[in-house]
């Protein structure tokens, strides 16, 4: 790997989460939503690296249960969205925020991305994108505290960025997702492609993530609300679904009960 070049690896947590990895070559390191400590701890310790940055996307028990322990371990600096309820100290980020990680020689844009929780953040940068419980390979977070009206103004955020920047997303649900998006589009070519390399993925115990924005814009239902295959999927449901925020709160609620 040259030096200074951004490489992230995934350390699994609970039962499908995942704490992101990220180093440049030296032993400064960077951890996205680290749910639990242990399982970074251990990773820090074999690999000799030094956490100097820990980027939280929202404040899910699973996603920021383990920074306390981190803390006290180590000197790194939290960068958090801004909400009362993430209580260690933190740096607030905001829509447009430019945040500086000059160990790992990387920078990140904050967007503000809320539905799953009210105040939600992605790190987009260097065409790789953090997106927490918003955006997931082949679908989307549950409407904790949002409208699907503010899931797809997140989403229609997210999918305007690069259709190459990679998606690195807090759960390994792609499988579920994939059997549910079939349900919702049977005819399309690159999702039944894309759960057929999701099943091989996941009977050999691998991860099937990162995934391109291309490639989630091919296949994820959730960012083809304004598709006449995914609306007329909405429209069974719900003759009056219109393309877009309506269809989304059809899909989203379809994929509650599934
Ligand atoms: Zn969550």
């Amino acid at each position: 790997m040259p030096a200074n070049e951004l490489n992230i690896s995934a350390i699994p947590a609970f039962s499908d989460n995942y704490i992101w990895l990220l180093t440049a070559g030296g032993n400064a390191c960077a951890v996205v939503d680290p749910g639990q400590a242990g399982p970074v701890l251990e990773v820090l310790q074999k690999k000799e690296l030094d956490l100097r940055y820990i980027l939280l996307t929202h404040h899910h028990p699973d996603h920021i249960g383990g920074v306390p322990t981190l803390l006290e371990n180590y000197q790194a600096k939290v960068f958090a969205p801004a909400d009362e309820r993430i209580n260690f100290e933190h740096r607030a980020c905001r829509e447009g925020d430019q945040i500086l990680l000059p160990d790992i020689n990387t920078e990140f844009r904050i967007l503000e991305i809320p539905a799953h929780t009210r105040s939600h953040i992605a790190f987009y940068g260097k065409s790789v994108l953090f997106s927490g419980d918003t955006l997931f390979s082949v679908g989307c977070g549950r409407f904790f505290e949002g409208s699907p009206a503010d899931m797809q103004a997140s989403l229609d955020k997210l999918a305007a960025l690069p259709a190459k920047t990679m998606n690195y997303c807090g759960h390994e649900y792609t499988q579920s997702n994939c059997a549910f998006a079939l349900q919702v589009e049977p005819d399309n070519l690159a999702l039944q492609a894309r759960a057929e390399e999701v099943a091989r993925l996941r009977k050999e115990g691998k991860i099937t993530l990162p995934s391109t924005l291309g490639d989630e814009l091919a296949t994820n239902p959730f960012l083809r609300t304004r598709e006449s295959s995914v609306v007329e999927a909405a429209r069974k449901i719900d003759p009056r679904a219109s393309a877009g925020t309506a269809t989304m709160a059809v899909i989203r609620a379809w994929k509650d009960r599934f």
